[in-house]
């Protein structure tokens, strides 16, 4: 049956790149499997390493390539991967190779975006499968999804896993549209991601925003994201507390709001993107033409104290 999935991939995948714009690649998820098979079959370390490198990464589409350069993976880490969680990953197999037919909604993601901002360039997306560290990125314009984090859902064995990792096994049928859908977002941003001189507000003014124009993009509310969920029964207590470092660029305090969901005080991590979201969704709320409403959101340059503090004043939130 493997077998039969797989020439269908590969007629799919030799489709996606046949036709013009945009490309929606489930190669590297082809080619991890093989490489996965073959290394399970390899009692040499050394040499089941030279596989992952000669079967997946030597193989890496654009897209694999640039993930593999925005987060420096190396050939070891896949291995030491497959070692420790050969039943989490034997589980997601099904859904990963499910997602060469899901080409139309992701299209349609795509198509909705384009409607929404005239500007829209239109970009590719890769699924990769990385080595459960990111669950996607985006570089060149190209979305590249960390296939193997999100695609895990109430099905999948997580036995082997890390405490941690557990919450994101949750099933929804929205799950990888919405990442496919901020990460899209990420792609039409005037201000490429995050420096060392980038203000709070900004920095959640980058990611918050990704998440409403997700919501706008699918229709439906992101209320599946736990940030999301536990930051609109506290909104006027975080936003007390936010509000006293909106302009501050230290790392320490930014380690408090985003990029902390593995790892986080008290409360909920990623808070920092439910405090842009609400800041966003004001902004459109209150704009009279949605459309320029999309254009400001996009425009932000989210390294200017002076630019966010004007379009937090203009969006009206307070808390
Ligand atoms: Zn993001």
């Amino acid at each position: 049956m493997s077998r039969i999935v797989l020439i269908v991939l590969v007629c799919y995948t030799s489709l996606a790149f046949a036709q013009t714009k945009p490309v929606i690649s489930t190669i590297d998820i082809t080619n991890f499997w093989l490489a996965f098979d073959q290394v399970q079959n390899e009692s040499d370390s050394a040499k089941a390493v030279a596989i992952i490198k000669s079967s997946y990464v030597d193989q890496a589409t654009k897209g694999l390539h640039y993930f593999i350069q925005s987060r420096h993976f190396k050939p070891v880490e896949w291995y030491q991967m497959i070692k420790s969680y050969p039943k989490y990953l034997t589980s997601i197999r099904p859904n990963t190779l499910r997602l060469a037919t899901q080409e139309v909604q992701f299209n349609e993601v795509l198509n909705h975006f384009a409607q929404l901002y005239p500007a829209f360039k239109q970009p590719s997306i890769y699924f990769c499968i990385g080595t459960l560290s990111t669950g996607g990125t985006t570089k060149n314009g190209q979305i590249l999804i960390g296939t193997e984090i999100l695609i895990g859902d109430s099905t999948s064995n997580a036995s082997e896993l890390p405490a941690f990792f557990k919450s994101l096994l949750y099933s929804s049928p929205t799950k990888m549209l919405y990442l496919v859908a901020h990460e899209a977002v990420h792609t039409q941003q005037k201000t490429h991601g995050y420096g060392m001189k980038t203000p709070l507000l900004g920095h959640a003014l980058l990611e918050g925003s990704c998440d409403f124009m997700a919501e706008l993009l699918l229709e439906r509310p992101v209320d599946f994201l736990p940030y999301i969920n536990y930051g609109k029964t506290k909104r006027q207590a975080l936003w007390q507390q936010f509000s006293k470092d909106l302009y501050s660029t230290s790392s320490d305090t930014r380690d408090q709001w985003f990029y902390n969901s593995l790892d986080y005080p008290v409360g909920q991590g990623d808070l920092g993107y439910f405090i842009g979201y609400e800041i966003a969704k004001r902004y459109y709320l209150n704009a009279r033409d949605k459309k320029k409403a999309i254009k400001d959101i996009l425009s932000i340059d989210c390294n200017s104290p002076k630019k966010v503090k004007k379009f937090l004043a203009k969006s009206g939130f307070n808390g």
